[in-house]
């Protein structure tokens, strides 16, 4: 295919090796810059309209005009898609206040960089469904505006380092003594049958896998409680899970080297994997949103 592994830069596609930013593009030289990550399933984009909108969410709240409307950017992720190497794919999209002499108030007349790749979307291993993975807990030292997806990512780097270096999966954050989410993911915990997560706001990032999770327990008929999750809560649930566009619906089954309920992945987990890998393939043939 002519287009094989092209990404999108500034109104052009490439190969990624011939992608060139100039140094002081405010993206490298701030972080100044906003990004999604939307998972692609046979080809089909899952939940694109949602992660468009929060990315006009992100954008709004670091003063960026949108450089692309909805329509526009559905079109230019969709050559992305097609010649792609594999059917499931992340899309990666990331917007940045583009290139200016090095001032951290707002340049003039700048136009953003706009740029769209294709990564690798590995599903979870069936190991991963099976036995689920290990988490520790840290202090989240993060800054008061998580809601925001910026490409300012130090402190989730090394907050997700620690967990790199525990051998675990995920670093699970803790702010004030209560649960936030997880340096790459939001988390759910059950407790006594109820589905329970920390409610929206500038304390963590509104994941969209987190509003598929509550519309699918919703429709499971479990019962759900969003509300603020103090730690002893989270320490003592039967089961913990993290959710995210490439990690799906993951059971959290050790927290710092302790059991969670079992050990294993709990039964509340396992019914809605179940309904998420069902709401995937309904994606899959051409029927998501
Ligand atoms: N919180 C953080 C900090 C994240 O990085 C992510 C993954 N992007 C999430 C939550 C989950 O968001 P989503 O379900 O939209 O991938």
């Amino acid at each position: 295919m002519a287009l094989m592994n092209h990404v999108y830069l500034n109104g052009q596609y490439l190969p990624l090796s011939e992608a060139r930013v100039p140094v002081l593009d405010r993206g490298f030289i701030f972080g100044d810059g906003v990004y999604e990550v939307i998972p692609v399933y046979s080809r089909q984009p899952f939940r694109l309209r949602e992660h468009l909108q929060r990315l006009q969410h992100s954008l709004d709240a670091i003063r960026l005009a949108n450089p692309h409307s909805l329509a526009e950017w559905s079109a230019l992720v969709q050559p992305i898609i097609a010649q792609a190497e594999d059917e499931d794919q992340g899309i990666y999209l990331q917007v940045t206040r583009g290139p200016a002499p090095r001032d951290q108030a707002f340049p003039e007349g700048v136009t953003p960089t706009v740029f769209i790749m294709a990564m690798p979307l590995p599903a979870p291993s069936p190991e991963t469904i099976e036995h689920g993975v290990a988490a520790i807990t840290a202090v989240d030292d993060r800054w008061q505006h998580c809601d925001i997806k910026s490409t300012s990512l130090l402190a989730n780097v090394l907050l997700r380092q620690r967990s790199v270096d525990a051998g675990c999966a995920e670093t699970i954050l803790l702010r004030d003594g209560y649960l936030t989410e997880g340096s790459a993911s939001n988390i759910f915990i059950v407790h006594d049958g109820v589905l329970l997560a920390p409610p929206k706001s500038h304390l963590i990032l509104p994941g969209v896998t987190y509003d598929v999770v509550i519309e699918l327990a919703d429709q499971l008929g479990l019962p759900t409680s969003i509300r603020p999750i103090p730690e002893q809560e989270l320490r003592s649930a039967d089961e913990i899970w993290l959710t995210s566009s490439t990690k799906e619906v993951t059971a959290v089954t050790h927290l710092d080297g302790q059991a969670i309920g079992a050990g294993t992945p709990g039964p509340v987990y396992r019914q809605l994997h179940a309904a998420y890998q069902a709401y995937k393939h309904h994606t899959m043939r051409g029927h998501g949103r």
